[in-house]
């Protein structure tokens, strides 16, 4: 390897978690490197408008955010490298890394590599991601009142996304592409006794459409095909969510790292521990459940915490 740079903190990961442990790491003069990864800014340089997020009154651009998440961690002593770690060792002390063609070796590691929700593969999908296609409700479900709107998923996330929804949108309708649900009978029942909610079965979206609205893309026409029957209809919805699960970006890890049965890093109660001391994990990567930006940011900061002692105990 051509290169060798020693840090006492590596972060893998540039969404809310990873610049908040870098915030944490470089603020206790550790000098971390930050590798941004494949997606700089993670998940939220894919949504408009963050609403959520405590401090921003009158909300932010996700993108925009995740500027001055990265703005605030170098203000503070963070390396930002822009390359994607592409495999680890953490047989022992100190971990090895390499990205490109580089490697790097680390007192102590952070994972903050997040997670990707699982879209469908549609021709039209990018222009409309963030102008009526979306992959999370709780987030931009407020920008859909009194609209038409459609979740793909049978799954409990697309029955909670889809009850969520009927809070802003005239109707929702749930498209999935089997006749039965995956999701739990209590989330089943929830839906089924909610009046705003239908369904369509056997069917999945096979592309979206829309037109140009005040300067940009809008979501207006949705194609789905019956899966029993092939035949293509046209549905009016301006807003699509995709529901059909998240994947963590954990493949790097696999070899080292305990993990549930979906990929996602398993950490000690109340901590951002892994199975090997000196490796903490934060952010959607462990947590398949809460998934938001100010959780993650939480754990991030956990996560700094946690390495500053693990290096002093060292020392
Ligand atoms: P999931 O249970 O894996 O369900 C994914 C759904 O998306 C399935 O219905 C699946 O269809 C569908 N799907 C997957 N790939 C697809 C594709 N290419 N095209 C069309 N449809 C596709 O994922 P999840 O709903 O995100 O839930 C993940 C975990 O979190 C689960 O363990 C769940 O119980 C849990 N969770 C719990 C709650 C809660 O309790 N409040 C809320 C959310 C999530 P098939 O059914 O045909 O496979």
């Amino acid at each position: 390897m051509p290169e060798k740079k020693h840090s006492k903190v590596i972060i893998i990961g540039s969404g809310p978690a990873g610049f908040t442990a870098a915030v944490y790491a470089a603020r206790a003069n550790l000098n971390p490197l930050l590798f941004e990864g494949s997606q700089p800014g993670g998940q939220l340089t894919i949504t408009t408008d963050v609403e959520n997020y405590p401090g921003f009154p009158d909300g932010i651009l996700g993108p925009e955010m995740m500027d001055k998440f990265r703005k605030q961690a170098q203000r503070f002593g963070t390396e930002c490298i822009f390359k994607e770690v592409t495999k680890v060792d953490l047989s022992g002390s100190p971990f090895k890394l390499e990205a490109d063609e580089d490697a790097y070796t680390a007192d102590s590691l952070i994972i903050a590599t997040g997670a990707s929700a699982r879209l469908l593969d549609l021709p039209n999908r990018d222009k409309y991601m963030g102008y009526g296609v979306s992959a999370c409700a709780t987030c931009d479900g407020f920008f859909f009142k009194e609209q038409e709107v459609a979740v793909v998923g049978g799954g409990d996330s697309a029955m909670e996304e889809a009850t969520f929804l009927t809070k802003f949108a005239k109707r929702v309708t749930v498209i999935h592409r089997r006749d039965e649900l995956r999701a739990s009978k209590i989330m089943q029942d929830r839906a089924f006794k909610n009046p705003k909610i239908e369904f369509i079965w056997d069917s999945t979206v096979v592309d979206v459409d829309g037109e140009q609205k005040n300067g940009h893309a809008a979501l207006t026409k949705v194609k789905i095909k019956n899966l029993k029957t092939g035949e293509i209809t046209e549905k009016p919805f301006t807003g699509l969510f995709f529901a059909i699960g998240h994947i963590p970006n954990t493949g790097i890890l696999k070899d080292w790292l305990d993990m549930d049965e979906n990929g996602y890093v398993i950490t000690q109660p109340k901590s951002t521990k892994t199975n090997i001391p000196g490796v903490f994990a934060c952010g959607d990567a462990q947590d398949s459940y809460y998934r938001q930006a100010v959780t993650a940011a939480g754990t991030g900061c956990m996560a700094a915490i946690d390495a500053e002692r693990f290096l002093e105990s060292q020392e």
